[in-house]
């Protein structure tokens, strides 16, 4: 049997606690990922902290318990999908090759960004921001901000992949593929970690410096992962507008 046919023939119960615990793994292994990848390269002289600065006491206990909250939305909200292929509104390619994978894989990336500076731009309108106050509350940024949410916001970025589901047949591993890689890019973004302070900021090796920019300073800087949502929305962050972190003593 196939991880389609599987996943298709899962009950309700068997979806969700799937999902509880797929998600939970992957904010688990971002947070303990990142944190150790950083303190490693910081030993050895490989790139920099982006900001000195330290966390807000509680900080990481609030990231903990909002992440928690976002994983139930994730976890829970896997019903969305399979019910989309329960109902014959979304079907699973047939013996997809590795290219069409791959394929596939690159123009969900490419739709991640897209669609993660579409709700992102929304999030930052007089209405949403009230809901997106919760993400920056986290002004230094930790790999445990990734799935720092309110539920609402977790809601409105976890439907990624039902639109591109209802549009065309994608491979099973292509759509499972998604939230991994995004909580890769994810913890990039949220690692308070320059690991090529050489490039320039639209480098797609800067992302990191870029969402460091947004949380410091929440005027632009709406992308994802890539910098060329904001490059053709003209929302790119003024790097000079953000104060230079205070140094530690
Ligand atoms: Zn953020
Ligand atoms: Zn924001």
């Amino acid at each position: 049997m196939t991880a389609a046919q599987i996943f298709t023939n899962l009950s309700t119960w068997q979806v969700m606690i799937w999902g509880l615990l797929f998600f939970s793994a992957l904010y688990l292994a971002g947070g303990l990922g990142m944190t150790a990848l950083t303190r490693f390269l910081q030993k050895h002289g490989i790139g920099q902290v982006l900001d000195t600065r330290p966390l807000k006491p509680d900080q990481l206990r609030r990231e903990w318990r909002q992440s928690f909250y976002s994983i139930l939305v994730f976890g829970l909200g896997m019903i969305v999908p399979w019910g989309f292929v329960q109902l014959g509104w979304a079907h699973f390619a047939v013996n997809p090759g590795g290219w069409q994978i791959a394929i596939e894989i690159g123009v969900l990336l490419i739709w991640n960004d897209v669609h993660f500076w579409i709700t992102h731009r929304l999030l930052h309108t007089t209405w949403f921001i009230r809901f997106h106050g919760d993400h920056h509350r986290s002004v230094v940024v930790t790999p445990w901000s990734t799935y720092s949410f309110h539920p609402l916001e977790a809601m409105m970025l976890g439907n990624i992949i039902l639109w591109p589901m209802v549009v065309h047949d994608f491979a099973f591993w292509s759509l499972a593929a998604v939230p991994g890689l995004s909580l890769i890019l994810n913890s990039i973004g949220h690692s308070n970690y320059d690991f090529f302070p050489s490039v320039g900021l639209r480098h797609p090796l800067a992302a990191s410096r870029r969402h460091h920019l947004h949380h410091a300073s929440p005027a632009g800087n709406y992308g994802f992962a890539l910098a060329f949502m904001d490059r053709i929305m003209r929302s790119e962050a003024d790097p000079l507008s953000v104060r230079p972190p205070a140094r530690q003593p």
